[in-house]
């Protein structure tokens, strides 16, 4: 499994629809300051249902939509498909190839797809649970959080450590079976 290929149109910077091919191993984005390397990034943690206007470096949720420049008029929605190679079937579900789309409009409302079907957030959380993708997973890391990292405290550096080798979920799921 590995990510194919990533779409953003309306998605900050990116007003018009932009492609990229990301191919298996590592993926370098270089480019001058402000050229939008960073919301490369965060289309991709948007896509997958952040919820968070600070994570994504807004003031509000509507920031990510093309705000619009000298020679160019703001759009009304924002767009991004991420599409996953599940040629190795990691993913539980049939298709070799898996597209995860997120819309979402000024008035704020996210619209979810996943290969087209209109799904809900959950369903997306849920198809990518066990895979290792996932907006709480540190697939993304940012300098603060590596930061965090090193100076967690030990019984936090192991939630990061649970949470990579996928125990943390099992760890959540048995705190609130005996809460109850
Ligand atoms: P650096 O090398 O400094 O980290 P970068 O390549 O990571 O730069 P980004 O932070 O990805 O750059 O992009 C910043 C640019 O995106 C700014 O020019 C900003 O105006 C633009 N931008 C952010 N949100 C929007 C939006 N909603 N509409 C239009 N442009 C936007
Ligand atoms: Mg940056």
């Amino acid at each position: 499994m590995h990510l194919k290929s990533l779409t953003v149109k309306g998605f900050k910077s990116f007003a018009s629809a932009t492609t990229l091919r990301l191919e298996p191993g590592i993926t370098c984005v270089v480019g001058p300051n402000g050229s939008g390397k960073s919301n490369v990034v965060d289309a991709i943690a948007w896509v997958l249902g952040e919820q968070g206007a600070k994570a994504l470096r807004g003031g509000k949720m509507e920031d990510v939509i093309f705000a619009g420049t000298a020679g160019r008029a703001p759009l009304g929605r924002a767009e991004v498909t991420l599409t996953i190679d599940n040629g190795d079937g990691a993913l539980p579900i049939d298709y070799t190839e898996v597209s995860i789309t997120r819309r979402m409009f000024r008035s704020g409302e996210s619209e979810y797809e996943i290969n087209g079907s209109s799904c809900r957030l959950l369903d997306i959380q849920e198809l990518l649970s066990d895979s290792g993708i996932g907006r709480e997973m540190h697939i993304i890391v940012g300098q603060g959080r590596l930061d965090a990292m090193l100076h967690a405290k030990p019984e936090d550096r192991r939630a990061f450590i649970e949470e990579a080798a996928g125990v943390l979920k099992h760890r959540k799921r048995k705190e609130k079976a005996i809460r109850k």
